[in-house]
């Protein structure tokens, strides 16, 4: 890992995300942790600086995931009485491990969207902006705000155990408005940087049923309206239609999942302008690997009704013009496979460009982080990968990274190509 102060990159080809232009010929100087500036490779001033030679190579941001789960073990299928078999303690080792695996993809920022071990998440962002860890930058939700027996509570444990799962598990469980408001200004003062609502039952919860409303309107537009108070924007966890629909009315930022769309769903959510977070990969993975495991039936029966409808939904979405940021739920998934999801984007209705936008530009718009990240461009953080060959040619290009830099540090590099 080399932190240089400063880097001149020659890439064969430059992705301009903002125009679609491939651009030969153009070298990126990054000053500290910021791109300095984009120019003429030949006349590129190297006295002074690392120069790193990507002949073959194209370069564009660090991707960006909308819909992560970086702490904890990766999801066993067996609904969540595992969580009860690990400490806080091995819960942000994983973390660790997970953090460093998703950036040395090339996702050099995730939006991560719950933890069941409260605040492990904020700690783990702490300490990749203190540079104790490698990791992506990171938006953090602190805990799921939840109705209690819902998508985002501990479920299917005996009674008698049910009585005894510390509040750590259950920090944003609520039942009332007011439970809302409250769970809310908990996550907040503790440092999270969003509000992560679970709206709609779940796949992988033990009971969950995806299609069922878990809260109310009025208590949606409660977390967002308490939200805003701090300057935080909601996220929405919502598979059924009625639950996306008091989502969007309720004022998120997003919806998460979104699988069971009509029409007037997606209206609304073109109209309000909400984006759409939808993780159409890991159904696959959910219905091999978990079948090979020994999955949950119930968690794999979920899946089968939900998968092929979310991603008709996508590309009705796609159609409609709802903005789509990109978005993988991995922790479903290993990390650092997030970018198989691109080639799902194409297939299901994007273009290529605008699939590679929704996980840079879109997704940036999303985390209100535009003027930072999601772009090659002067004054903008120097997080940059590079891939082989044409990324627009073929999305699945970005499932291979070869070079990482995250604010002006070198986190990869694979070396000249043979
Ligand atoms: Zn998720």
């Amino acid at each position: 890992m080399t932190a240089a102060q400063r880097t001149v990159i020659r890439p064969q080809l430059l992705l301009d995300v903002v125009t679609g232009d491939l651009l030969p010929g153009r070298a990126v100087l990054v000053e500290g942790e910021r791109i300095a500036g984009v120019v003429a490779a030949e006349a590129v001033p190297t006295q002074g600086r690392l120069v790193v030679d990507l002949p073959t190579h194209t370069l564009l941001p660090g991707l960006v995931d909308c819909h992560t789960h970086l702490v904890g073990e990766p999801d066993s299928g067996q609904g969540y009485a595992g969580l009860l078999t690990r400490t806080g303690a091995q819960e942000a080792l994983s973390g660790v491990r997970n953090a460093r695996d998703t950036v040395l993809a090339g996702f050099t920022t995730v939006r991560d969207v719950g933890t069941f071990r409260a605040f492990v998440d904020v700690a783990l962002r702490d300490a990749i902006n203190a540079g104790w860890v490698v990791g992506p930058r990171m938006q953090v939700a602190g805990a799921y705000v939840t109705s209690s027996g819902g998508g985002g509570d501990v479920t299917g444990l005996a009674p008698d155990v049910d009585a005894v799962v510390p509040y750590e598990l259950r920090v944003g469980v609520v039942d009332s408005v007011d439970d809302v408001r409250r769970a809310v200004r908990r996550v907040l003062h503790a440092g999270a940087d969003l509000v992560k609502l679970i709206a709609t039952g779940a796949v992988m919860t033990s009971g969950g049923v995806p299609g069922a409303p878990e809260l109310s309107e009025a208590q949606v537009r409660a977390a967002v309206e308490e939200a805003g108070l701090y300057g935080a924007d909601v996220a929405a966890h919502a598979h059924g239609a009625e639950g996306i629909k008091r989502a969007v009315r309720g004022g998120v930022r997003s919806v998460e999942h979104g699988s069971l769309m009509d029409d007037e769903a997606i209206a609304l959510m073109a109209d309000a302008g909400t984006f759409l977070v939808a993780d159409i990969y890991c159904g696959d993975y959910i219905a091999e690997i978990g079948r090979v495991r020994g999955w949950d039936a119930d968690v794999l029966r979920k899946n089968d009704e939900t998968m092929l409808a979310q991603r008709e939904g996508f590309a009705r979405c796609v159609e409609a013009g709802v903005r789509i940021a990109f978005g993988t739920d991995s922790g479903i998934y290993p990390h650092g496979l997030n970018a198989r999801q691109l080639a799902y984007h194409v297939r299901w209705g994007q273009a290529p460009l605008e699939a590679v936008r929704s996980a840079t530009l879109h997704a940036a718009d999303l985390l209100r982080w535009d003027d930072r990240v999601g772009r090659v461009q002067p004054g903008y953080l120097a997080d940059l990968i590079a891939v082989q060959g044409n990324p627009v040619d073929d999305v699945r290009r970005l499932e291979d990274v070869g070079f990482v830099m995250k604010g002006g540090a070198i986190l990869r590099s694979d070396g000249p190509p043979g």
